[in-house]
Protein backbone atom coordinates (compact mmCIF):
# COMPACT_ATOMS: atom_id res chain seq x y z
CA UNK A 1 0.00 0.00 0.00
CA UNK A 2 1.16 3.34 -0.78
CA UNK A 3 1.29 5.82 2.11
CA UNK A 4 2.59 8.87 2.12
CA UNK A 5 2.23 11.04 5.81
CA UNK A 6 4.29 14.33 4.89
CA UNK A 7 3.12 17.02 2.68
CA UNK A 8 2.59 20.81 2.17
CA UNK A 9 0.21 22.41 0.34
CA UNK A 10 0.38 26.82 -0.01
CA UNK A 11 -1.10 27.15 3.03
CA UNK A 12 2.13 26.58 4.30
CA UNK A 13 5.15 26.63 2.15
CA UNK A 14 4.14 23.82 -0.33
CA UNK A 15 3.19 25.59 -4.02
CA UNK A 16 -0.16 23.48 -4.99
CA UNK A 17 -3.68 23.97 -3.58
CA UNK A 18 -4.97 21.33 -0.62
CA UNK A 19 -7.21 20.11 -3.35
CA UNK A 20 -4.60 19.89 -6.16
CA UNK A 21 -2.26 17.90 -3.89
CA UNK A 22 -4.77 15.29 -2.83
CA UNK A 23 -5.43 15.20 -7.24
CA UNK A 24 -1.87 14.92 -7.71
CA UNK A 25 -1.07 12.35 -4.79
CA UNK A 26 -4.05 10.23 -6.10
CA UNK A 27 -2.34 10.19 -9.76
CA UNK A 28 0.75 9.22 -8.22
CA UNK A 29 -1.22 6.68 -6.39
CA UNK A 30 -1.06 7.33 -3.02
CA UNK A 31 -3.70 5.44 -1.43
CA UNK A 32 -3.59 7.13 2.12
CA UNK A 33 -2.03 10.67 2.37
CA UNK A 34 -2.17 13.12 5.48
CA UNK A 35 -1.79 16.95 4.76
CA UNK A 36 1.07 18.11 7.19
CA UNK A 37 1.11 22.01 7.03
CA UNK A 38 3.78 23.97 9.15
CA UNK A 39 1.86 25.13 12.15
CA UNK A 40 -1.37 25.51 10.35
CA UNK A 41 -4.70 23.09 9.94
CA UNK A 42 -6.19 25.69 7.73
CA UNK A 43 -5.94 23.43 4.73
CA UNK A 44 -7.39 20.14 6.07
CA UNK A 45 -10.89 20.77 5.19
CA UNK A 46 -10.46 21.45 1.26
CA UNK A 47 -7.88 17.98 1.34
CA UNK A 48 -10.32 16.12 3.11
CA UNK A 49 -13.08 17.17 0.65
CA UNK A 50 -11.18 16.68 -2.31
CA UNK A 51 -9.78 13.02 -0.88
CA UNK A 52 -13.08 11.81 -0.69
CA UNK A 53 -13.75 13.23 -4.84
CA UNK A 54 -10.46 11.20 -5.43
CA UNK A 55 -10.59 7.84 -3.34
CA UNK A 56 -7.55 8.70 -1.23
CA UNK A 57 -7.85 7.74 2.60
CA UNK A 58 -7.32 11.07 4.06
CA UNK A 59 -5.42 12.07 7.58
CA UNK A 60 -5.18 15.04 8.91
CA UNK A 61 -2.00 16.72 10.24
CA UNK A 62 0.23 19.12 10.72
CA UNK A 63 4.21 19.59 11.06
CA UNK A 64 4.92 21.54 14.27
CA UNK A 65 8.23 23.49 14.81
CA UNK A 66 9.78 23.05 18.00
CA UNK A 67 13.26 24.12 19.62
CA UNK A 68 15.17 21.46 21.53
CA UNK A 69 18.53 22.48 23.01
CA UNK A 70 18.72 25.28 20.69
CA UNK A 71 18.16 23.57 17.52
CA UNK A 72 14.57 23.58 15.20
CA UNK A 73 13.45 20.33 15.10
CA UNK A 74 9.53 19.11 13.97
CA UNK A 75 7.17 17.12 15.14
CA UNK A 76 4.37 15.69 12.78
CA UNK A 77 0.94 15.42 14.42
CA UNK A 78 -0.79 12.95 12.64
CA UNK A 79 -4.62 11.77 12.98
CA UNK A 80 -4.97 15.01 14.99
CA UNK A 81 -8.78 16.42 15.93
CA UNK A 82 -8.48 19.74 13.53
CA UNK A 83 -11.26 21.35 15.34
CA UNK A 84 -9.60 20.78 18.53
CA UNK A 85 -9.35 24.05 20.26
CA UNK A 86 -6.77 23.85 22.11
CA UNK A 87 -4.30 22.84 19.16
CA UNK A 88 -6.22 25.55 17.38
CA UNK A 89 -4.75 28.29 19.54
CA UNK A 90 -1.41 26.94 20.50
CA UNK A 91 -0.68 26.94 16.63
CA UNK A 92 -1.66 30.55 16.33
CA UNK A 93 1.15 31.56 18.85
CA UNK A 94 3.67 29.47 17.35
CA UNK A 95 2.85 31.06 13.94
CA UNK A 96 2.97 34.73 15.37
CA UNK A 97 6.61 35.43 15.46
CA UNK A 98 7.12 34.83 11.59
CA UNK A 99 6.93 38.04 10.12
CA UNK A 100 9.00 39.48 12.79
CA UNK A 101 11.49 36.67 12.04
CA UNK A 102 10.92 37.52 8.48
CA UNK A 103 11.71 41.22 8.69
CA UNK A 104 15.14 40.10 10.49
CA UNK A 105 15.92 37.74 8.25
CA UNK A 106 15.95 40.42 5.22
CA UNK A 107 17.88 43.11 7.31
CA UNK A 108 20.26 40.23 7.33
CA UNK A 109 20.51 39.78 4.07
CA UNK A 110 20.62 43.71 3.39
CA UNK A 111 24.26 43.66 5.09
CA UNK A 112 25.51 41.08 2.04
CA UNK A 113 24.12 43.20 -0.53
CA UNK A 114 20.61 41.55 -0.83
CA UNK A 115 17.64 44.13 -1.08
CA UNK A 116 14.08 43.63 -1.17
CA UNK A 117 13.85 40.09 0.40
CA UNK A 118 10.93 40.66 2.89
CA UNK A 119 8.68 41.96 0.05
CA UNK A 120 10.37 39.50 -2.46
CA UNK A 121 9.69 36.47 -0.12
CA UNK A 122 5.92 37.77 0.73
CA UNK A 123 5.33 37.48 -2.75
CA UNK A 124 5.99 33.80 -2.81
CA UNK A 125 3.63 33.32 0.13
CA UNK A 126 -0.09 32.57 -0.19
CA UNK A 127 -0.61 33.07 2.98
CA UNK A 128 1.66 36.09 5.12
CA UNK A 129 1.63 34.69 8.66
CA UNK A 130 3.21 31.77 6.84
CA UNK A 131 6.15 33.85 5.23
CA UNK A 132 8.71 30.50 5.58
CA UNK A 133 13.00 30.02 4.85
CA UNK A 134 11.44 28.32 1.59
CA UNK A 135 9.86 31.34 0.75
CA UNK A 136 12.86 33.16 0.99
CA UNK A 137 14.84 30.51 -0.87
CA UNK A 138 12.53 30.97 -4.03
CA UNK A 139 12.98 34.92 -4.12
CA UNK A 140 16.91 34.01 -3.58
CA UNK A 141 16.12 31.36 -6.93
CA UNK A 142 13.74 34.22 -8.99
CA UNK A 143 16.65 37.31 -7.95
CA UNK A 144 19.13 35.14 -9.55
CA UNK A 145 21.14 35.52 -6.49
CA UNK A 146 21.89 30.92 -6.49
CA UNK A 147 20.45 28.49 -9.19
CA UNK A 148 18.69 26.92 -6.59
CA UNK A 149 16.86 26.03 -3.27
CA UNK A 150 19.30 24.04 -2.18
CA UNK A 151 22.01 26.44 -2.89
CA UNK A 152 20.02 29.15 -1.45
CA UNK A 153 19.86 26.64 2.03
CA UNK A 154 23.54 26.30 1.58
CA UNK A 155 24.83 29.85 1.21
CA UNK A 156 21.93 31.65 3.33
CA UNK A 157 19.10 31.24 5.43
CA UNK A 158 20.66 28.30 7.54
CA UNK A 159 22.72 29.13 10.99
CA UNK A 160 26.17 30.98 10.55
CA UNK A 161 24.81 32.23 7.20
CA UNK A 162 23.93 35.65 5.36
CA UNK A 163 19.86 35.85 6.64
CA UNK A 164 19.45 33.38 9.09
CA UNK A 165 17.35 34.50 12.20
CA UNK A 166 17.31 32.82 15.69
CA UNK A 167 13.61 32.54 16.69
CA UNK A 168 12.14 30.30 19.48
CA UNK A 169 9.67 28.12 18.68
CA UNK A 170 7.65 25.45 20.34
CA UNK A 171 8.52 23.24 23.14
CA UNK A 172 8.92 19.60 23.09
CA UNK A 173 6.80 18.70 25.42
CA UNK A 174 3.94 21.36 24.33
CA UNK A 175 3.86 20.14 20.47
CA UNK A 176 3.68 16.85 21.48
CA UNK A 177 1.10 17.41 24.14
CA UNK A 178 -0.80 19.10 21.88
CA UNK A 179 -1.03 16.64 19.51
CA UNK A 180 -2.12 14.21 22.14
CA UNK A 181 -4.49 16.16 23.70
CA UNK A 182 -5.83 16.52 20.01
CA UNK A 183 -6.48 12.48 19.75
CA UNK A 184 -3.14 12.66 17.41
CA UNK A 185 0.13 10.52 17.34
CA UNK A 186 3.32 12.14 17.90
CA UNK A 187 5.71 11.37 14.92
CA UNK A 188 9.62 12.97 14.81
CA UNK A 189 10.15 14.42 11.31
CA UNK A 190 13.23 13.50 9.19
CA UNK A 191 15.62 12.74 12.25
CA UNK A 192 18.32 12.50 10.09
CA UNK A 193 18.08 16.78 9.26
CA UNK A 194 19.00 17.67 12.30
CA UNK A 195 22.47 19.20 13.42
CA UNK A 196 23.00 16.66 16.13
CA UNK A 197 25.59 14.25 17.53
CA UNK A 198 24.89 11.16 17.77
CA UNK A 199 24.28 11.41 21.84
CA UNK A 200 22.35 14.72 21.62
CA UNK A 201 19.88 12.59 18.83
CA UNK A 202 19.81 9.78 21.17
CA UNK A 203 19.00 12.32 24.13
CA UNK A 204 15.85 13.60 21.65
CA UNK A 205 15.00 10.09 21.20
CA UNK A 206 14.40 9.40 24.57
CA UNK A 207 13.37 12.61 25.17
CA UNK A 208 10.45 12.36 22.82
CA UNK A 209 9.63 8.73 23.47
CA UNK A 210 8.88 9.86 27.27
CA UNK A 211 6.81 12.34 26.20
CA UNK A 212 4.59 9.86 24.39
CA UNK A 213 6.37 10.21 21.07
CA UNK A 214 5.12 7.15 19.21
CA UNK A 215 6.94 7.05 15.77
CA UNK A 216 9.93 8.57 13.59
CA UNK A 217 10.18 9.29 10.39
CA UNK A 218 12.48 6.52 8.70
CA UNK A 219 11.69 6.63 4.94
CA UNK A 220 11.51 10.43 3.75
CA UNK A 221 12.58 12.85 1.06
CA UNK A 222 15.62 14.60 3.17
CA UNK A 223 17.29 10.91 4.10
CA UNK A 224 19.50 9.15 2.26
CA UNK A 225 19.11 5.59 1.71
CA UNK A 226 21.82 5.45 4.79
CA UNK A 227 19.76 7.13 6.61
CA UNK A 228 16.85 5.04 6.06
CA UNK A 229 18.77 2.30 7.47
CA UNK A 230 20.10 4.13 10.43
CA UNK A 231 17.10 5.21 11.46
CA UNK A 232 15.02 1.78 10.65
CA UNK A 233 18.24 0.67 13.54
CA UNK A 234 17.29 3.38 15.91
CA UNK A 235 13.27 2.51 15.66
CA UNK A 236 13.52 -1.18 16.83
CA UNK A 237 16.08 0.12 19.31
CA UNK A 238 14.12 2.67 20.75
CA UNK A 239 11.12 1.06 20.66
CA UNK A 240 9.25 3.55 17.79
CA UNK A 241 7.01 2.68 15.27
CA UNK A 242 8.01 4.27 11.93
CA UNK A 243 6.81 6.69 9.78
CA UNK A 244 6.78 7.18 5.33
CA UNK A 245 6.15 10.51 4.01
CA UNK A 246 7.85 12.52 0.73
CA UNK A 247 8.13 15.81 2.61
CA UNK A 248 6.68 16.66 -0.94
CA UNK A 249 6.74 20.60 -1.51
CA UNK A 250 5.69 21.00 -4.97
CA UNK A 251 6.28 19.45 -8.76
CA UNK A 252 10.57 19.60 -9.39
CA UNK A 253 11.17 20.80 -5.55
CA UNK A 254 11.90 17.30 -3.86
CA UNK A 255 10.77 14.06 -3.27
CA UNK A 256 7.35 13.23 -5.27
CA UNK A 257 4.41 12.22 -3.83
CA UNK A 258 4.15 8.46 -2.72
CA UNK A 259 7.58 7.87 -4.45
CA UNK A 260 10.09 7.03 -1.87
CA UNK A 261 11.19 3.53 -1.03
CA UNK A 262 8.46 1.07 1.39
CA UNK A 263 9.70 0.83 4.80
CA UNK A 264 11.49 -2.60 5.87
CA UNK A 265 8.88 -5.63 6.58
CA UNK A 266 9.83 -6.12 9.95
CA UNK A 267 9.41 -2.77 11.14
CA UNK A 268 6.25 -1.53 12.78
CA UNK A 269 4.52 0.97 10.86
CA UNK A 270 2.66 3.99 12.70
CA UNK A 271 -0.61 3.38 10.31
CA UNK A 272 -0.62 -0.34 11.16
CA UNK A 273 -3.46 -0.16 13.54
CA UNK A 274 -5.67 2.53 11.56
CA UNK A 275 -7.51 -0.44 9.80
CA UNK A 276 -6.79 1.19 5.96
P1 LIG B 1 11.05 27.68 8.39
O1 LIG B 1 9.95 26.93 9.06
O2 LIG B 1 10.62 29.04 7.91
O3 LIG B 1 12.32 27.73 9.18
O4 LIG B 1 11.39 26.92 7.03
C1 LIG B 1 11.75 25.59 7.05
C2 LIG B 1 11.50 24.99 5.69
O5 LIG B 1 12.58 25.27 4.84
C3 LIG B 1 11.42 23.49 5.74
O6 LIG B 1 10.12 23.08 6.06
C4 LIG B 1 11.77 23.12 4.33
O7 LIG B 1 10.63 23.25 3.52
C5 LIG B 1 12.75 24.19 3.94
N1 LIG B 1 14.15 23.74 4.04
C6 LIG B 1 14.92 23.70 5.15
N2 LIG B 1 16.17 23.25 4.84
C7 LIG B 1 16.17 23.01 3.51
C8 LIG B 1 17.14 22.54 2.56
N3 LIG B 1 18.39 22.24 2.94
N4 LIG B 1 16.76 22.42 1.29
C9 LIG B 1 15.51 22.73 0.88
N5 LIG B 1 14.55 23.16 1.71
C10 LIG B 1 14.87 23.31 3.01
MN1 LIG C 1 8.62 23.19 4.50
MN1 LIG D 1 10.18 19.59 8.37
MN1 LIG E 1 7.69 19.10 6.10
Amino acid sequence: MNVDLHCHSNVSDGLLAPADLVRRAASQGVAVLALTDHDQLDGLEEARAAAREAGVAFVDGVEISVTWRGTTVHVVGLRIDASHARLGAALETVRSGRIDRARRMARDLETVGIEGSFEGAMRHAENPQMVSRTHFARFLVANGTVPDAKSAFRHYLVPGKPGYATHQWAALADAVAWIRAAGGQAVLAHPGRYRLGSSALEALLAEFRGLGGKAIEVVTGSHSPEQYRQFAELARRFGFAASRGSDFHGPREGAELGSLPQLDADLRAVWADWGH
